[in-house]
């Protein structure tokens, strides 16, 4: 049976993709029983239809699926944990490529290295390098894929002291548009390595990662929650921008969620929840985390403080509650925030009638800012703070109604054009020239010329050939 549900592509015969591929690599089709579970995403309300999806274990059958597309004419699109919130890892009428059947670690402990593969997630890997005592530096959420936040960046709770994902990437094994398995690092291939830190999935199919580790096991970590001010959401970015490099906060402005551990008072009332991971020496601990239990004291007090020592890999175990819902959202850059916009921010957030609104607010320098913005294709190392700003609803129609408050949100709280393309919610052109300004986005399309000309890799924030 030949499908395509995209009137773009041009249609794929499962049975020809089974073939090419041989038996032992599963191939799931639209008439297949699994096909839905196949397809299915993490994002609420993405409801996209690849043509197959081929479930490779290693790179030679990644390889023979890219070419069977490549010849075919057909998009490839990459799965890896899943969570792009616009769910192009499973695009409509492509062959998707569901990496997750690519998990091994091999984990080098006196060299400090370890190979990984391309669709493990962050959790998984960081849990197995946790039992040496060390860490690569991802975001605070253990599903996301190593695949998808490295290939953007990686942003997350040790970027302040340890820099970013791409900062400790040492190098990867990639299946190109001509399906060829080529290997590439700082001295070979080097400007493939140059886009593939932020670039994301624009140059090929990374089947494995080769990542530095650092020495990390116990931090001291976990959430401070307190009441929303102008002044307590102000002074914990500002607490947060001037502490050591050894600890990243990350600001959630919200409504309390009915969880047990908050006073049942403060349930549906917004709050400030800093989620604090302090990396340094254990004793320095008390006096880096002094500043933000300050801010708490001043808001009234803490509603919960949850710091405590506590092994890495454990702060990655929360995450966005399950079930049927869908979120609109909006990334941006900023300095910091002032009290007049956090003001404003408030009376934002109070005032939303929709299920759950949040603002996110996470707080950079220290590392990220160490590294030159032309050294990998992230160039945004100057910004102090990274945020989003997201309305959550039950289906993809009452969402999009609340797309013009995000952006009025977002848009009053950004300084600059710029976004972080792993926070972007499309792939338009747009959110490619936000994440990729001036000289990035000029040396990135040179590189998809050289790797991709044919544009195959476009399910993603894309960067077409130049
Ligand atoms: C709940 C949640 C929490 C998040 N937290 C953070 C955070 O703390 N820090 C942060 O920086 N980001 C964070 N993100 C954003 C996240 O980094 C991006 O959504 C990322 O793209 C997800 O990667 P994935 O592999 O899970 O997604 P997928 O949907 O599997 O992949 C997304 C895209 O990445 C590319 N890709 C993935 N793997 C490969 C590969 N092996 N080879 C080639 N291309 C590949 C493809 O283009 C694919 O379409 C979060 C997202 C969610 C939903």
């Amino acid at each position: 049976m030949s499908v395509t549900s995209d009137p773009l592509q041009p249609s794929v015969s499962a049975g020809s993709l089974r073939s090419a591929l041989g038996a032992a690599v599963p191939v799931v089709a639209p008439e297949d029983d699994g096909y839905a579970a196949a397809r299915a995403i993490q994002a609420g309300g993405v409801e996209h239809r690849p043509a197959a999806i081929v479930r490779p274990t290693d790179a030679p059958e990644v390889a023979a699926a890219v070419r069977f597309a490549r010849d075919a004419g057909v998009e490839v699109s990459v799965r890896s944990g899943g969570h792009s919130v616009f769910g192009l890892g499973a695009a409509d009428g492509s062959v998707a490529l569901d990496l997750r059947g690519l998990d091994g670690v091999e984990i080098d402990v006196e060299g400090r290295t370890a190979w990984v593969g391309g669709g493990i997630t962050a959790g998984a890997y960081s849990h197995a390098a946790g039992e040496h005592g060390l860490a690569t530096p991802f975001g605070d959420t253990g599903g996301v894929g190593v695949g998808g936040i490295t290939l953007g960046g990686g942003i997350g709770l040790l970027s302040r002291s340890l820099g970013m994902t791409i900062d400790s990437l040492l190098g990867a094994e990639v299946v190109t548009a001509d399906g060829e398995v080529v290997r590439t690092d700082a001295d070979h291939e080097p400007d493939l390595f140059w886009a593939l830190r932020g670039g994301g999935g624009n140059f090929g199919v990374v089947t494995r990662f080769r990542f530095a580790l650092h020495e990390v096991s116990q931090v001291v970590g976990g959430v401070l929650l307190m009441p929303a001010t102008p002044e307590s959401v102000a002074g914990v970015v500002a607490a947060a921008d001037a502490a050591p490099p050894g600890l990243t906060v990350i600001v959630m402005v919200m409504p309390a969620p009915p969880m047990p551990m908050i006073p049942d008072q403060w349930h549906g009332r917004v709050v400030v929840m800093a989620n604090a991971c302090w990396s340094g020496p254990r004793d320095e601990a008390d006096a880096a985390l002094a500043p933000l239990r300050d801010v708490a004291a001043r808001a009234g007090g803490a509603l919960l403080d949850g710091l405590r020592p506590a092994p890495y890999a454990s702060l990655l175990e929360g995450g966005p509650p399950g079930g049927p819902v869908v979120a609109t959202g909006r990334s941006f850059f900023a300095d910091g925030v002032d009290e007049t916009a956090a003001a404003h921010l408030l009376e934002q957030l109070e005032s939303c009638d929709a299920m759950m609104r949040a603002a996110q607010l996470r707080v950079l320098g220290g590392a990220v800012a160490d590294v030159p913005a032309d050294a990998t294709a992230y160039p945004h190392r100057a910004a102090r703070m990274v945020g989003n700003v997201a309305a959550v609803a039950p289906d993809a129609a009452t969402a999009l109604g609340y797309t013009p408050w995000v952006d009025a949100l977002a848009g009053r709280l950004r300084q600059g054009d710029a976004a972080y393309v792993n926070f972007s919610l499309d792939g338009g052109e747009a959110a490619a020239r936000a994440a990729y300004p001036g000289a990035t986005w000029d040396r990135l399309r040179d590189v998809k010329r050289r790797y991709d000309p044919q544009n195959l890799f476009r399910g993603n924030v894309n960067v077409p050939p130049a």
